[in-house]
């Protein structure tokens, strides 16, 4: 007889042998961190290189059945050298936000026809220097769009549509909707097109970006349609870019984009489309959370186990200074204890060493823990080290790149040259008047 309950028991059991398959199969070990965390000390985020490799790999194999796959990876996500430099490695270009990510792309060897820039809300002249590098622009604004096609009509440039379908896993990284500040609404095509005569310009591109965390594939495929649709009215293309937004697992159970689902239903989509327009274009993403979040360990040392009258609290040397995810998008990074991993679970609430309330993770279910022990919080791969900052007057941490079975510092922890450094102590001579007391 169909059991439902025993169906839906299965189906999630599977997911979750699955969930630790890949865990097991990609993840370095608990004993491999603990060496980094006791060589290099605390905090300090450790990359798994190999994980980056497997997650890239995966997203080309996915979309093999496109003929031309360009995968830029999201530098704003982690944008240390080596990382850049191992993804070029990889086949991998960049996609960057900031003229400082295009110069850091360049010093990483990144040529310039490796690097898409999509800024929102930049400056012209910021735009004007990415271009004047040999830079494929990308503009999200029709009147900076406007102004640049009038000084520049020669310069080809790719325009952010905004297709206006919600997606996104919460409201600060969900840019698709009608109010969006993200892209040019496809409610104003018809002005597009009129900015384009009339300056002449060349439009070689057309990108979509509809925000992180997507959940569903319709969703998605649906908003593919729409740019497909728009897609049409330009003639010159040479890609289609669909930006990112890809959603990755961050605990066992949770869902995740079905990328070898999307990559065989958009691939046949895709070309389709290129079937329709007469040509062969290239098809392009930008993953950032993708293709590094789940290499990414974070080990943080126990400054104190303190127990109140309702719960124990594990407080950490950091803060949301270091990792800011839980406190600023309500995030869940899991987190074990890698010092005493096969110990009795108890709950406790892990939470930083800031003056304000940074809390972790509340009432987490982990191994007993000990003052002086490392936990490590998973998924610290993107969008943690980039967002750190010097709050608290902390030094950021340091960064290591696990890379062929070895373990190499690819970011020094700070000194207390890198707070006072730019500052500008300015001398206030203490006036040594006499002190006159009226009467
Ligand atoms: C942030 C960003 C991405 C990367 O998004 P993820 O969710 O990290 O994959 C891609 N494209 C643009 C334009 C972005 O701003």
């Amino acid at each position: 007889m169909f059991n439902l309950y025993y169906f839906l028991h299965v189906y999630f059991l599977s997911k979750e042998i699955k969930y630790l398959c890949t865990k097991f199969i990609n993840s370095m070990n608990q004993g491999q961190l603990l060496k980094i965390a006791q060589e290099y000390g605390s905090p300090v985020y450790v990359y798994d290189a190999e994980k980056i490799a497997s997650q890239y790999n995966r997203l080309t194999k996915a979309f093999s059945g496109v003929k031309t796959l360009k995968i830029n990876y999201a530098v704003k996500a982690l944008s240390n050298i080596s990382i850049l430099k191992y993804l070029k490695s990889l086949g991998s270009g960049i996609d960057t936000v900031s003229i400082q990510e295009v110069q850091l792309g360049l010093a990483a060897g990144f040529t310039a026809d490796k690097i898409i820039f999509t800024p929102n809300g930049v400056a012209l002249s910021e735009i004007e220097e990415a271009a004047k590098l040999g830079i494929q622009i990308n503009i999200d604004n029709l009147s900076v769009l406007e102004q640049f096609g009038t000084k520049h009509p020669n310069v080809p440039v790719c325009i952010r549509i905004n297709p206006h379908v919600m997606a996104g896993g919460n409201s600060n990284i969900s840019v698709g909707h009608i109010d969006s500040k993200f892209g040019i609404s496809i409610h104003q095509i018809p002005h597009l097109l009129r900015i384009v005569e009339n300056t002449k310009m060349n439009i070689n591109g057309i990108h979509m970006h509809t925000g992180s965390d997507i959940l569903d594939i319709d969703v998605f495929l649906h908003a593919s349609e729409i740019l497909f649709d728009t897609a049409k009215k330009f003639k010159d293309l040479k890609f289609v870019d669909f930006g990112s937004g890809f959603k990755v697992p961050y605990t066992a159970g949770d869902i995740e984009t079905n990328i070898e689902e999307l990559g065989e239903k958009l691939s046949a989509k895709f070309n389709n489309f290129c079937k329709e327009y007469g040509r062969e274009l290239t098809l392009a993403f930008e993953p950032g959370k993708f293709l590094v979040s789940e290499s990414g360990n974070f080990l943080t040392q126990v400054n104190a186990v303190k127990q109140t009258t309702s719960t124990v609290f594990a407080q950490v040397d950091s803060g949301f200074n270091h990792l800011i995810r839980p406190m600023f998008y309500g995030s869940h990074h899991d987190i074990d204890n890698i010092s005493n991993p096969k110990g009795r679970e108890r709950f406790y609430s892990v939470v930083g060493y800031i003056c304000e309330t940074d809390t972790f993770g509340s009432n987490r279910r982990i191994t007993e823990i000990t003052e002086g022990d490392i936990l490590r919080f998973k998924n610290a791969g993107a969008y943690c080290f980039s967002m750190a900052s010097n709050y608290n007057s902390r030094f950021r941490p340091a960064e290591v790149l696990w890379h062929d079975n070895k373990a190499q510092l690819i970011r020094k922890r700070e000194t207390f040259n890198d707070i006072i450094n730019n500052q500008i102590a300015i001398d206030f001579n203490v006036k040594k008047e006499k002190q006159t007391v009226k009467k």
